[in-house]
């Protein structure tokens, strides 16, 4: 008798855990159904961080097979899994809603590197704008303060050139240097600006330039540079509310903390009702971007001033060391090509030949 009525209990248990799956999977079908355009804004292990450009929720999504490497900045297409959305701001204490990123959008930009194995790997899409940033050293350190390494601003302008993105150059950390160090700093910078660069001077101390705003304003951006040069810190002025953003992400990634490594994309706020979105990647890792392999022909059209003077070589193939009726000799002779540049060109010439 009580064996007959506990299996009536099960059987009703059966059937209602059956009914609760059927519903499941028919609102999950609903949701697979729903396709939904994004913007991958963070890259972790095999998941990626999605944000509906619809409404600004933001997924935790895995990738269908197939669709190569998707990266920060990419444009996708994506299915949310039964599950809760949510905003940034609430991804501090729960996890984004689940999805499937089914489609990759076609790329106007791509960043790329070469892994030293000969692999292209890329780091952000999309780019607009890179902003090379760079710092005089730290106050105690040794080196003079007008040593600014152009060696490194040309290997990521180079970088740039062969990807035909825009450049500017960021020397931050300016309340470290007196007016005569400045001077000096701006004095050697006369290179860039001369060239067409934007070159800008900041200090997260100080009201950040203008100009900076202005050239960011409606463009994905790309914040590059070593190291403790400032950028998280000159993201964490422009966009105040990027601390917490890097707190509720890492809490997304269930680490814990912020992981250093990955590509992360901010949105600026809005300055113009209805304007394009205002975007920065800080990419920690990019300060890779220096050691990249380089090609020689890339180094070659990274140098614009070079190129100018070269079509009037005498010899097409020449190397602009000693040969004979070496145009970018005479123009350097006559300081219309900068001996600095030249030399940081010959030198990166060199480390990619040897
Ligand atoms: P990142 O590695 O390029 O992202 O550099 P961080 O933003 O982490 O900054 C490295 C260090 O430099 C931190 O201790 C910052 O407080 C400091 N820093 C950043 N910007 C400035 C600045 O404009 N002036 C000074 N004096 N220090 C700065
Ligand atoms: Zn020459």
């Amino acid at each position: 008798m009580s064996r007959r009525k506990l299996s009536r209990q099960q059987q009703r248990r059966i059937q209602k855990n059956q009914q609760q799956r059927i519903a499941h999977a028919r609102s999950e079908t609903l949701e697979q159904d729903c396709i939904l355009h994004g913007l991958v804004i963070k890259h972790h292990g095999k998941k990626l961080l999605v944000e509906n450009e619809a409404d600004g929720r933001v997924y935790h999504c895995g990738i269908r097979q197939n669709l190569g490497s998707i990266v920060v900045g990419d444009r996708v297409v994506f299915h949310p899994l039964a599950g809760r959305a949510d905003t940034l701001a609430g991804a501090i204490a729960r996890d984004p809603g689940a999805g499937v990123v089914s489609a990759l959008k076609p790329r106007h930009t791509c960043l790329q590197r070469s892994d030293g194995a000969g692999k292209t790997k890329i780091i952000a899409a999309n780019i607009d704008q890179v902003f090379i940033i760079d710092a005089p050293p730290p106050l105690g350190a040794q080196q003079a303060y007008n040593r600014i390494n152009t060696g490194l601003i040309d290997r990521y302008l180079i970088i740039a050139e062969k990807h035909h993105l825009q450049s500017s150059i960021v020397i931050n950390k300016i309340d470290l240097l007196s007016t005569q160090e400045l001077h000096r700093v701006k004095d050697m910078m006369q290179i860039y600006h001369r060239l067409g660069y934007p070159v800008l001077y900041a200090s997260i101390r100080q009201e950040l330039p203008q100009q900076l705003m202005d050239l960011l304003a409606q463009k994905n951006n790309i914040f590059v540079g070593q190291s403790g040069v400032g950028k998280s810190s000159l993201i964490n002025v422009l966009l105040p509310q990027a601390n917490a953003r890097i707190g509720a992400l890492s809490a997304a990634n269930h680490k814990g903390r912020h992981t250093t490594t990955a590509a992360q994309l901010y949105h600026l706020p809005q300055q113009q009702a209805g304007g394009k979105q205002t975007n920065i990647i800080d990419s920690p890792g990019i300060r890779e971007l220096g050691l990249w392999h380089i090609e020689q022909q890339d180094i070659i059209r990274g140098y614009q001033e070079i190129n100018y003077f070269a079509v009037n070589c005498r010899f097409r193939n020449c190397q602009h060391n000693n040969e004979p009726g070496c145009a970018v000799q005479k123009a350097l002779s006559e300081q219309q090509i900068s001996m600095e540049r030249y030399k940081n060109y010959q030198k990166i010439l060199e480390s990619v030949l040897s």
